[in-house]
């Protein structure tokens, strides 16, 4: 069970795990907005709903360069988890094979890890590629790699419920909504 955290400002931050939300909770540091009264979270001393979405009490500032930090939970989302120049997707890479982060200007050669310099890549083309330019390498980019909306990011990597849509509408407003509303698929779970 997973909670959205609104910022003090109503602001869609972040999806938590239940246990965390009645965490804040307790503390004093957030209020409840919407409780799933379907399910119970149940620790040592308590019992109570399940909390669907909070709102933390004090606005906190994120910074900018957070919401725009390269991670590879993000990164891979943002490529739909495929490999960006054999264009697998996850689910057919075999045996030892795995997603990685490419920097498509290697680091050693002053390549930058940011947004437009970094690509989902299969372990096998990261392999291949090694310290080179993707041209000298005989590789080609399926995607021009951009900067990502935060939002998409978010939404992109969890499924919301009907609940927790309406927050995120209230926000952002319909359209955002709909360009958000990615069919619910069994992905890995990320750690937010
Ligand atoms: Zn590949």
């Amino acid at each position: 069970m997973s909670c959205l955290a609104l910022n003090a400002s109503f602001e869609p931050l972040t999806i938590v795990p239940a246990r965390r939300a009645v965490r804040l909770i307790l503390d004093g540091k957030a209020e409840i907005l919407e409780e799933d009264s379907d399910r119970l979270f149940r620790s040592e001393k308590y019992t109570v709903p399940c909390p669907a979405v909070i709102r933390l009490v004090r606005f906190v500032h994120v910074p900018y360069r957070f919401r725009r930090q390269v991670t590879n939970t993000f990164l891979f989302a943002r490529d739909d988890y495929t490999c960006q120049y054999c264009g697998r997707p996850k689910s057919e890479l075999r045996g030892r094979q795995f997603l990685t982060r490419d920097h498509i200007r290697p680091l050693s050669r002053g390549g930058l890890n940011s947004w437009d310099n970094v690509v989902t890549s299969c372990s096998t083309c990261n392999n291949r590629k090694g310290g080179r330019l993707p041209s000298e390498a005989g590789l080609r980019l399926m995607n021009e790699p951009k900067e990502p909306n935060y939002v998409h990011l978010v939404w992109a990597v969890r499924s919301v419920t009907n609940t927790q849509k309406k927050y995120i509408r209230l926000f952002y407003g319909e359209e955002v909504l709909d360009a958000v509303a990615v069919p619910a698929v069994t992905r890995d779970e990320p750690v937010l």
